[in-house]
């Protein structure tokens, strides 16, 4: 249970006065609480991304253009739309000694302007300036004030990102009723830290950032800004930490194969494992066979054979009579490592099943019995492997893909649906040793850095946007041979919408030249839809997918062998490489062309330079490291998973090392985190949400 000092933090954000039950559903898109609805704690983590600083009073000559500024003007004269123009906004004209400018309105309530912009008064209007066809107008300024209400105006006001309906004075009231509600909190950081550091407190923190007194205290590296960022990698650190030491305690269990099955699948296989291969394999083997429980990552780039390996694993549980499961992050991925397993597995005699959120009733019941009976040896799904009917008769591995989607809880619940479950976590987005530790806690690593022989190389060409024409024709060619191709339609930051739009334009252009052999795949696609455009691809139906980057991870169609990416110049280097990763799966000759808007900037050019450069993937992590900064190889948008609000690691890196040994000391002088400090750092877990590492210690 969460202490009930916080409550007031978790309160729903819509029992604050000024939210009312429709701003309550745009905040909770805001802040990305749809289905939960968003909390006290979530306003206050939504961080201001500018500031609007009134202490400066330019005058129009001088004030910069496209910001928000106070301008200190007369009234010269209004505009009222008339005859032709009665449908036009209504102006205001105002001046100051160095020029004038135009105040516009829109269907605005003509008397509350001709009330607040009497003529020949001064008053300090706070807006947007902006230079309109060679005029300064502001549109809708947000203030029009006399020298009273400037006197009550703060000179430092956050700003921040809005949603559709949601206006800058509604999310800054619930900021503050927010902060109002704080509860008076101990200290659970290290006092000498702090005083070094000279870091205020969390909850001066918090109130310094959304009450900022200048604009550098909303900036990444204020006092504020880092001491929520080191609190919540405190957490982060002491979550994981519990985690690993509760698992590391439980006693393991010893798996044990005696490779007959393994022999079997070995014999099936048209190739052999690669030399990566076979040590991946032997060390994992070694984990399970031992009787501490195993928590490892096997990371290999796109394509270097890690399914094989994770087979090999869950064969050997098997052997010794146990159980494995493998969970994939989507709905297509759990689907196609069933295709590949199942046969295999099953003509080694191995029973596989496959579960996901969307089976029908009577089949889900049905896997469910032959599960707990201990009739199906492994279990294939996706997120649905967590839900509390799923009962193994015996789990001895847990195999998790692309494990950087999923959050430390789903780990942990899929590690509590056996005894001593071993773990391994399979990446393909090879990680920089710090990260793995911010994101993974301490596991052992296999790394699979060679690749399967025989792999041809793939032909990388970046080219403007203007040869499209030219791309098309070799497409043309390319299907009329019987090849397949992805085209991967742009990002659009922070705007699924465009994203969708731009897909479905590309996917309509070239229905026009390919007809029924285009297929068509994005995000908001209903599970089914999408689902059934991958079939239609896998099976050939389809020659050209158009898609978003749901392709990203994993898919797996030995004939596409040409992927095309428009505007490839918006998409970090580790996407291109997943990507560009689809292709060049089978033995056929494969292509990448990488189509961007010129001019490329110094950044885009540097990614697909490299792109053409190399396809080892540690290679351009490194490099991606070396042009972004450490935090964006895991941004927000590949991983989602650890869900940091205030740390950003491009900007926060070094404050980690501080917050791993605090963790580490604190857990060694209170392991159960019962004395004063210990207690203050369960509230730290329950603030930043990792409080299923404080109900660990409760249980253990
Ligand atoms: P990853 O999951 O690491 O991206 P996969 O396991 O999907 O890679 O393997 C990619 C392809 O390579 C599959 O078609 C697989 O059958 C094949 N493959 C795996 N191991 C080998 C090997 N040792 N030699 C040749 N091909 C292999
Ligand atoms: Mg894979």
């Amino acid at each position: 249970m969460r202490p009930a000092i916080l409550n007031p933090l978790f309160a729903p954000l819509a029992s604050l006065p000024g939210v009312g039950p429709k701003t309550g559903k745009q905040f909770d898109r805001l802040l990305e609480r749809g289905a939960e609805g968003a909390r006290a704690i979530d306003i206050l983590c939504h961080i201001p991304h500018a500031t609007i600083d009134r202490r400066e009073r330019p005058k129009l000559r001088d004030a910069p253009r496209d910001q928000i500024v106070v301008i200190e003007a007369r009234v010269v004269e209004h505009r009222a739309p008339t005859g032709r123009y009665a449908k036009g906004p209504y102006r205001v004209l105002v001046e100051d000694d160095t020029g004038d400018m135009q105040l516009v309105f829109f269907h605005s309530n003509v008397e509350w302007i001709q009330k607040s912009l009497p003529v020949g008064e001064t008053r300090w209007i706070s807006g947007r300036l902006e230079l309109y066809e060679g005029h300064l107008q502001m549109t809708h300024p947000d203030k029009v004030l006399d020298a009273q209400g400037l006197a009550r105006l703060p000179p430092v006001e956050a700003v921040y990102s809005l949603t559709e309906g949601l206006y800058q004075r509604t999310v800054a009231r619930a900021v503050q009723e927010a902060l109002k509600r704080l509860p008076a909190l101990p200290e659970w950081r290290d006092p000498r830290w702090l005083g070094q550091r000279s870091l205020p407190g969390f909850i001066e923190a918090l109130t310094r950032l959304h009450t900022p007194g200048s604009p550098a205290d909303v900036a990444p590296d204020s006092p504020a800004r880092l001491r929520l960022a080191s609190d919540e990698l405190l957490a982060n650190q002491l979550a994981l930490m519990m985690v690993r030491a509760r698992m590391r305690d439980d006693n393991g269990r010893a798996t044990q194969g005696d490779g007959r099955i393994a022999a079997k699948i070995l014999a099936a296989l048209p190739f052999s494992l690669t030399g990566a291969q076979t040590v991946a394999t032997a060390e994992i083997l070694a984990d399970m066979a031992s009787d501490k429980r195993m928590l490892r990552l096997l990371q290999g780039d796109v394509g270097s054979g890690k399914t094989l390996v994770a087979l090999l694993a869950m064969t050997a549980a098997v052997e010794n009579g146990r159980q494995a499961a493998l969970m994939a992050p989507t709905e297509i991925l759990a689907r196609q490592h069933y295709e590949r397993i199942g046969p295999m597995a099953g003509a080694a005699g191995m029973r596989v099943a496959l579960i996901t959120g969307r089976d029908a009733s009577t089949q889900r019941r049905r896997t469910l019995a032959e599960l707990a009976a201990g009739e199906i040896d492994i279990l294939i799904g996706t997120h649905a492997l967590f839900q509390e009917s799923v009962q193994f008769a015996d789990l001895a591995l847990a195999v998790v893909d692309e494990q950087h989607r999923f959050g430390v809880h789903q780990r942990l619940a899929l590690g509590e649906k056996g005894a001593a479950v071993d773990i391994l976590v399979m990446t393909a987005t090879p990680i920089p040793r710090t990260l793995v530790l911010t994101f993974f806690g301490d596991m052992d690593v296999s790394t699979l850095r060679e690749k399967p022989a025989g792999r041809q190389s793939i032909e990388t060409r970046a080219m403007p946007l203007e040869r499209i024409g030219d791309v098309i024709e070799g497409l043309k060619r390319a299907t009329a041979a019987g090849a397949q191709a992805y085209w991967v339609c742009p990002l659009v930051e922070e705007n699924e919408e465009l994203e969708l739009s731009a897909a479905q334009d590309r996917f309509e252009d070239l229905a026009r030249i390919f007809g029924d052999r285009v297929g068509l795949v994005h995000g908001q696609m209903k599970g089914r839809d999408k689902d059934a455009a991958m079939e239609a691809f896998q099976r050939g139906q389809t020659q050209v997918l158009v898609a978003t980057t749901v392709i990203e991870v994993g898919v797996d169609v030995p004939n596409a062998v040409i992927m095309i990416v428009e505007h490839a110049e918006r998409f970090g280097l580790a996407q291109l490489h997943q990507l560009r990763g689809r292709v060049g799966r089978g033995s056929g000759k494969s292509s990448c062309v990488l189509l961007y808007r010129a001019p490329l900037g110094e950044i885009a050019g540097g990614r697909l330079g490299i792109m053409r450069e190399t396809e080892d993937g540690f290679r351009i992590a490194e490099e991606d490291l070396k042009l972004r900064g450490e935090g964006e190889v895991l941004g927000a948008r590949q991983s989602g998973a650890p869900g940091f609000r205030f740390a950003d690691l491009s900007v926060h890196a070094d404050l980690l090392p501080a917050a791993r040994e605090e963790a580490a000391k604190a857990l060694q002088n209170d392991p159960g985190l019962t004395g004063e400090r210990g207690e203050a750092l369960r509230l730290l877990l329950y603030i930043f949400e990792r409080e299923e590492a404080a109900r660990l210690l409760r249980a253990g």
